[in-house]
């Protein structure tokens, strides 16, 4: 089950936390993988995969690089001779209430969470239509479906992925394209580790399944997705969330 044997795949945000355990995931399961970042963060990554006896490559890119996004997917095209799956995962939070929310922290937010999303999709588009059959999924978050005070940016960037991935999931189904969405809860990674303890017993206490979620939980899902069985799948939110958010 969900073999990917033969795909390639290009994970954003692959050095550490959610887009980490997708990259291990999909290797795992066969897919050569690409790991992107920042610098060469994403190496330890690779190595990784390597270890393992998967097949993997590390690539430096800042997704608010539209033009080195943009060039991405071409090259590995190149190098690689296909792109299969896209996983677009790298994000920020800037919170703050929004009365005090400089507009620099709105822009970083929407450029890396949504606007990526955006550039990369399609530039992945292009070998996609070509081979008549992809695999795009973009990590959203349960705070893009029921909000959250003090995330106005971030919960605006990861309900705009929603609509995004809707709206695209009909212009590509005709050419066997699915996209769809996860929306994670809350994840036990350095993005949570930041937030106040107080605030992380908060969150703990409004999930049914009664813990935190792990990288793992969410990279079950991106395999799903990514796989064969998902065929049928496209436009979809598939929330990982332990419950929180029903
Ligand atoms: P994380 O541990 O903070 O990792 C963030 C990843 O994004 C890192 O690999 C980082 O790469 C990359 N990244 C950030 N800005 C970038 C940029 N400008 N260019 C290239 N890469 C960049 O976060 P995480 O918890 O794994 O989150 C991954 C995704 O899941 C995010 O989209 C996040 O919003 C979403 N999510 C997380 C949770 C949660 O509870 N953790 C819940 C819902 C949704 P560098 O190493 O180069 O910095």
């Amino acid at each position: 089950m969900f073999a990917l044997t033969g795909k390639v795949a290009l994970v954003t945000g692959a050095s550490r936390g959610i887009g980490r355990a997708i990259a291990l995931s999909l290797a795992r399961q066969g897919a050569t993988v690409v790991a992107a970042a920042r610098g060469d963060n994403a190496a330890e990554a690779v190595a990784a995969i390597v270890a393992a006896g998967g097949q993997a490559e590390a690539v430096s890119v800042d997704v608010t690089d539209s033009a080195a996004l943009e060039a991405l997917p071409g090259a590995i095209v190149a190098k690689h001779g296909r792109l299969d799956i896209l996983v677009s995962n790298a994000g920020i939070t800037r919170d703050q209430l929004l009365m005090r929310m400089k507009r620099e922290d709105w822009d970083a937010v929407i450029a890396t969470n949504l606007t990526a999303t955006f550039t990369l999709a399609q530039a992945a588009l292009r070998p996609m239509l070509k081979q008549r059959g992809g695999r795009i999924i973009a990590v959203s978050s349960v705070v893009g479906q029921m909000g959250n005070a003090g995330q106005t940016n971030y919960a605006a960037s990861k309900a705009g992925l929603i609509g995004f991935a809707k709206a695209l999931a009909r212009e590509v189904a005709s050419r066997s394209i699915t996209v769809n969405v996860i929306a994670p809860g809350m994840i036990d990674t350095d993005m949570t580790r930041a937030i106040s303890e107080k605030a992380q017993v908060d969150w703990s206490a409004q999930i049914p399944l009664g813990r935190l979620g792990s990288v793992d939980d969410i990279a079950s899902a991106a395999c799903f997705l990514a796989s064969d069985e998902a065929a049928y799948i496209t436009g979809h939110v598939l929330a990982v969330n332990g419950g929180m958010y029903m």
